[in-house]
Order: C-alpha cells, then sequence, then structure tokens
C-alpha cells in the first residue's frame, strides 16, 4: 500500500523522508506542494526527478474527488459532495461573507451522537476522516471555486472531538506557515459537548474558537434531544466551558437550535441566562433547518426574536444565525452520510456511551 503524504503534519513528513533515505529538508518542499494544491509529484518542480519517480512507486496524494457542487440561488453559498478513496463520501460548504471566505468541514463519515434534529446522524457513523481528508475539503473547494479560503468552521457532518486526534493534526496542518498558514483564531470547533476533550483543546489550542451545542437549558431537555448529555451531565459541561474560558480568555459560543414547542418558550431563555450568567459567552440562536425526515419544526422567527430578547435582557449576548445555503439543504444539520453511499454504517458502541 501506498503512503499517504497529504495525511501528514510536515514533523511526519521529514520523518518519512528520513525512511526513504532521503533529506529531511525535501519534506518541507513536498508539504509546501501539496498546500499549493497540486495533483501530482510531476508538477513540484523543485524535486529532481529521480525522487518524483521514487515517489510515485511508494507514496501518494490521496485527493477527493468533487463529485458534486450544488450553488445556492439566493446567497451564492456552495456545497461540495466529496468522493473519498474508499468510496465513502462527505460534504462540505463554502461560503462567502463580508469578512472572508469561509469552509464548513465534515470530520467524520456520518456521527453517532444522534442529536434528533441533525440529518448528519441519522445513518450512524461510517468512519473518522485522516487530517489529510479534512484538510483535503479546503484544497479541493479553493481550486474549484477559485478562491482562497481565510475561516475554517468545523462544523459539517461527524462530532470532531469524537475524532480528536486527527482534527488536531488538521488543525496544525493547515495553520502551518507552509501548510495553508490559516490563523488559529479563524478556526472553529464545533462539539456536542464532549468534556473531557473540551478540556483537552483548551490545553492545546487556546488561539482557536470554541462552539458547544447546547439546545437545552437542562439536563431533563437536553437529554431528549442529544444523547451524548446522558454522558455528560449539564453541570459539568457548563463547569468545563467556564474553565475553558478562564484558561484561554477567549469567549465561548453556545449553539442552541430553535425548534417548535420544545426548547423556544420564553421561561427557557431565562433558565438558559441563569447558567450562562457568569460564563464569558455568547449564544447563537439557530431556528432549526428542516430535515426531510423529521417531524420537529423550526420555531417562527418571532418567537427567535423573543428568544433573543430575553436572553440579552438578562445580560447574555445572543445573535440569530444567519444561515446560507439552505435552498440546497447546505445549512447546519442538513448535511448528511451520503444516501448514495454504498458502506453500511457501523453499529458499534462508542465510547461515549451511544448505541446506535
Ligand atoms: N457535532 C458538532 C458539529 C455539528 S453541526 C456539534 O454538535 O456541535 C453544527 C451545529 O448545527 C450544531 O450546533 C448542531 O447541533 C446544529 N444542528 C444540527 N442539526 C440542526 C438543524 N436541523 N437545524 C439547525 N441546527 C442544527
Amino acid at each position: 500500500m501506498k503512503t499517504n503524504l497529504g495525511a501528514m503534519e510536515l514533523s511526519e513528513l521529514e520523518e518519512y523522508f528520513e525512511s526513504i533515505g532521503e533529506k529531511k529538508y525535501r519534506a518541507r518542499q513536498v508539504f509546501q506542494w501539496i498546500y499549493r494544491g497540486i495533483d501530482s509529484f510531476d508538477e513540484m518542480s523543485d524535486i529532481p526527478a529521480t525522487l518524483r519517480e521514487k515517489l510515485k512507486e511508494s507514496a501518494e496524494i490521496s485527493a477527493l474527488k468533487v463529485l458534486d457542487c450544488k450553488i445556492s440561488q439566493t446567497d451564492g453559498t456552495r456545497k461540495y459532495l466529496f468522493e473519498l478513496p474508499d468510496g465513502n463520501m462527505i460534504e462540505s460548504v463554502f461560503m462567502k461573507y463580508k469578512f472572508g471566505n469561509s469552509i464548513c468541514i465534515s470530520s467524520q463519515a456520518g456521527c453517532r451522537m444522534g442529536c434528533v434534529f441533525c440529518a448528519s446522524g441519522k445513518n450512524g457513523l461510517s468512519r473518522n476522516l485522516s487530517a489529510g481528508e479534512m484538510a483535503g475539503q479546503i484544497l479541493e473547494v479553493q481550486k474549484n471555486a477559485q478562491e482562497k479560503i481565510n475561516h475554517i468552521v468545523v462544523m459539517g457532518t461527524g462530532e470532531p472531538f469524537d475524532n480528536y486526534e486527527n482534527v488536531s493534526a488538521f488543525m496544525r496542518i493547515v495553520n502551518h506557515e507552509h501548510g495553508l498558514n490559516i490563523g488559529m483564531r479563524n478556526i472553529t470547533v464545533s462539539t456536542c459537548g464532549i468534556v473531557p476533550r473540551i478540556k483537552s483543546f483548551a490545553n492545546d489550542f487556546p488561539q482557536a474558537n470554541l462552539a458547544v451545542s447546547l439546545h437545552a437549558p437542562n439536563d431533563a431537555m437536553r437529554k431528549k434531544i442529544m444523547p451524548i448529555a446522558n454522558k455528560y451531565p449539564y453541570d459539568e459541561l457548563i463547569s468545563a466551558c467556564k474553565a475553558y474560558t478562564e484558561k484561554t480568555g477567549r469567549r465561548i459560543t453556545f449553539e442552541y437550535t430553535l425548534i417548535a414547542g420544545q426548547n423556544d418558550d420564553g421561561q427557557y431563555a431565562d433558565e438558559l441566562a441563569a447558567k450562562l450568567q457568569d460564563i464569558l459567552c455568547h449564544v447563537n440562536l439557530i431556528p432549526m433547518n428542516p430535515v426531510s425526515e423529521l417531524s420537529l419544526a423550526p420555531s417562527a422567527r418571532e418567537k427567535a426574536v423573543q428568544f433573543m430578547k430575553r436572553l440579552r435582557k438578562k445580560g447574555i449576548a445572543t445573535t440569530i444565525r444567519r444561515e446560507l445555503g439552505q435552498d440546497i439543504e447546505a445549512a447546519c444539520g442538513q448535511l448528511r452520510l451520503s444516501k448514495f453511499s454504498s458502506l453500511s454504517p457501523c453499529s458499534t458502541q462508542c465510547e461515549h456511551g451511544i448505541i446506535r
């Protein structure tokens, strides 16, 4: 089997070159080529032809194949469907904002967290993505859209903290000056609340941004819609978030998807405000995006505005997320393990105690 150089950090690439009897500095040259977005060893013009041939024999830069790209008629958002070398399929979303270009990447093929309102977990988890497959989404979108990406949100399909090591390697690669050179402050990772990883993230990436999917003001309600709440109690989650803000000095974003008649009543805004009272935070309300097989409905706009006002009145900075790409099912929670995938989802017990 060929070694996939695209999944390696620079230090790993250096080890690889030494292991095949080559000079260490070749690693940096190859690393730079990969993140300039080249497709073949032949394009690496400062690598001698003999070494290029040697690399072709033993290594590859396995690229993602763009299978489909849908462009929103309302806001220009693009949703990409990629095929991975093993036939799995994943999606990414490219969005243009006033502050720059942003990409929402997937961290897993499928998801095993089972949040009831989200399409991404409907077929369970197929597998984790490698660091290279996460970075590859950015390289392919940059090439396809002919745009440079400045911001990354790890909010596509998958739970990033269920694939922590690979997500960490991915962040180091894209942040590296010879990689994509994207600042940690321009990277946001969103978790459903895997408490031990929130602690690791505060230590490992104090300059990156963290978003936590809360979606409820208490344990009882959270357990009904997010199975992960059975594993990590609400109070533990809130304490970990508070510790994160104290360690990093960074404001945490709490995501709260508003589901009609479930969690959108004004009293829940008050309850939530009380829980978040002394945390450096911001609440981002997301009126639930429609997912075809669900009977749940999004809260009305007026209800969302009321909820926001009530939180603000209690001193909690709150906004309503501007959802892009809804017409192409590219908005939050609408990405899924593609129904065209031929692989069956795995149904193992996960370390967080969720059985799918
Ligand atoms: N696993 C990560 C990333 C998921 S997607 C996490 O849970 O945070 C990013 C956000 O979209 C999460 O807050 C997620 O709960 C939310 N989301 C999922 N389904 C949604 C839907 N149908 N409408 C609105 N937001 C949704």
